[in-house]
């Protein structure tokens, strides 16, 4: 398998790849080579500087994984690398220290006036009594954003003295009584109390340009402003507004919308009186970027090897541990979305899956792996659990999901129902003894089959001698039986009919079959 590597990445991680991986390292490439060499890749590591492009991924014919060495995903389009079942994974965590030491540099620099004092004395000045500051103490910090850095923050911060308030609608709320942190419901009343407003969020449809000139209105007068998030949160226009008109004290900035930023941007920030600028550094700390190395390269080595990402992004629910844990379900699961479609005759419109007892928890991952087996049955695409959720919803596949604690008589049962336009068909599993994979349930009849390899699946009337004629027809075409199963209603009704068999069976060898004039239906079914 070949890696490129296509920004700076620690040496570490760099080694380390090397060890298992051929990897081409080539930092500094443009996007125009890139869109050349990267159909010759399997995985392409990236920081922030890479787009990497629904174009890019296009021409991305063998990649399988992008590791985005850092925190940031918003280079990459998510959404195509999901429907292409690329993983995308991250470093979380790993450079959190260095942009958290970096933001609260950035607060001291604007209340002591660092780096102006630091500016006269090189020009020769000693200028004691111009630099008049704040200080942190007692002082009320808003945090948007709790995630990783945004903690690590409120922890300084509270070291420092001041009061800390959080505005971040995606967390519980007991984390915010765990950092002692009062939390928020809405932000403009947060905005409204605090003396310096700091933003750690990524940047979403919803975060991109939330701090604007109305937000910035509603900030107490002479508030203080740091981004050291991701450029383009801030309308960097409406901060100089402000700063410049004295409605803000200062601000701290080490990402911009466009970087490096526009030479009218930057003009104008020197004409604010104070502004704190670094050029995107948060994590430019020699351990973030040994850490993010070596992450990254664990992250992107485990994946290429098919084994359980740690910090998957775009894994359709969000504990991707539980991959490992769940793997003997999940391999059942896709066999029975399998299943299902293949015994369903006309196009799949809706599937159904029921995920019961102590696998309900677990629901989401089950349903990606159904629908990975569904589709598998319908298209010539390369389908995994991580696309199989967006490819479903792209095919016009409606998915419905249950989640129930009740399984009566097993500990976990999965049901999928898949509808066609005028048939359903029902497949019921589990593991029995939590390892034997088993399909027991197949429309109304209880069976007891091993979901694997070839399957002939028959309804017949219940008659003797329909399964000594199908063993004859199928001795003559010399295909072994390896063990038959049979479900009826009642005796000399209908009966369901499982073989599983050695070898695939010819077409003419089925039409034979399908004219015993006691079988109803008979499908053959490969898993
Ligand atoms: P994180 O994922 O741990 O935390 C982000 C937090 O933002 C989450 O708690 C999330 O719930 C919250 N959030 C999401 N949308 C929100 C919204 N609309 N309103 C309020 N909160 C919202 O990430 P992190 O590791 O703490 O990183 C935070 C940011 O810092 C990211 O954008 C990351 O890319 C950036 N970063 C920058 C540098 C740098 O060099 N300047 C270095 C590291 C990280």
């Amino acid at each position: 398998m070949k890696i490129l590597v296509t920004d700076p990445i620690a040496p570490k991680g760099i080694e380390l790849l090397k060890k298992e991986f051929e990897v081409d390292v080539m930092p500094e490439i443009s996007y125009e080579e890139l869109l050349n060499i990267v159909g010759n890749y399997d995985a392409i590591v990236t920081r922030s500087r890479t787009p990497v492009t629904t174009e890019l991924l296009e021409k991305a014919i063998n990649l399988k994984v992008i590791g985005r060495a850092g925190v940031g995903v918003d280079n990459v389009d998510i959404q195509t690398a999901s429907k292409k079942g690329i993983l995308v994974c991250n470093t979380p965590g790993a450079n959190t220290i260095g942009a958290t030491e970096l933001t609260i540099g950035h607060m001291i620099n604007i209340i002591r006036t660092i780096h102006k004092t630091h500016n006269t004395i090189m020009d020769y000045r000693w200028e004691r009594h111009s630099f008049m500051g704040t200080e942190l103490f007692g002082k009320t910090l808003g945090i948007i954003g709790l995630g990783n850095i945004g903690s690590q923050i409120s922890i300084r911060a509270k070291a420092f003295g001041m009061k800390v308030l959080a505005y971040d609608p995606y967390i519980p709320r007991e984390k915010g009584d765990r950092l002692g942190v009062k939390l928020y419901d809405d932000l403009d009343e947060m905005l409204a109390v605090s003396d310096i407003i700091t933003i750690h969020t990524p940047l979403t449809h919803e975060t991109k340009g939330m701090i604007n000139k109305e937000r910035i209105a509603k900030m107490k007068n002479g508030a203080i402003v740091i981004n050291c998030a991701r450029g383009g949160i801030i309308v960097e226009w409406d901060l100089v507004e402000a700063l410049k008109s004295g409605k803000l004290y200062g601000a701290g900035i080490d990402v911009f919308s466009k970087e490096p930023p526009p030479k009218e941007l930057v003009d104008a920030f020197r004409e604010c009186k104070n502004v704190s600028l670094s050029a995107h550094i948060g994590a430019n700390t020699y351990e973030s970027q040994e850490n993010v190395g070596i992450i990254i390269a664990e992250q992107v080595t485990k994946a290429l090897k098919g084994l359980p990402v740690d910090y998957l992004v775009n894994a359709p629910f969000p504990d991707i541990s539980v991959i490992t844990l769940l793997k003997p379900h999940l391999d059942l699961a896709e066999n029975m979305g399998s299943l299902a479609a293949q015994l369903t005759n006309e196009g799949i419109k809706k599937i159904k899956v029921e995920v019961m007892g102590d696998l309900a928890k677990n629901s989401k991952p089950i349903v990606s792996a159904v629908l990975k087996g569904v589709l598998k049955t319908m298209i010539d695409y390369p389908v995994n659990i991580i696309n199989s959720t967006y490819l479903a919803k792209d095919y016009g596949i409606e998915v419905e999901e249950v989640a129930k604690e009740d399984s009566e008589d097993f500990k976990h049962y999965i049901k999928v129902i898949a509808y066609g336009d005028v048939q359903e068909k029902v497949v019921g599993g589990s593991l029995i003894e939590n390892h034997i994979p088993r399909i027991l349930q197949i429309d109304k009849f209880f069976v007891d089959v091993e979901p694997e390899g070839v399957m002939l699946i028959f309804e017949n009337k219940d008659m003797p001698g329909v399964i000594g004629t199908i063993g004859s027809i199928l001795g003559q075409a010399n295909v072994n039986i390896a063990g038959f199963r049979l479900g009826r209603e009642k005796k000399g009704g209908i009966a369901l009919g499982v073989l599983n068999l050695d070898a695939k069976v010819s077409d003419d060898v089925l039409e034979k079959l399908k004219r015993i004039p006691q079988i109803i239906s008979m499908k053959q079914v490969i898993l």
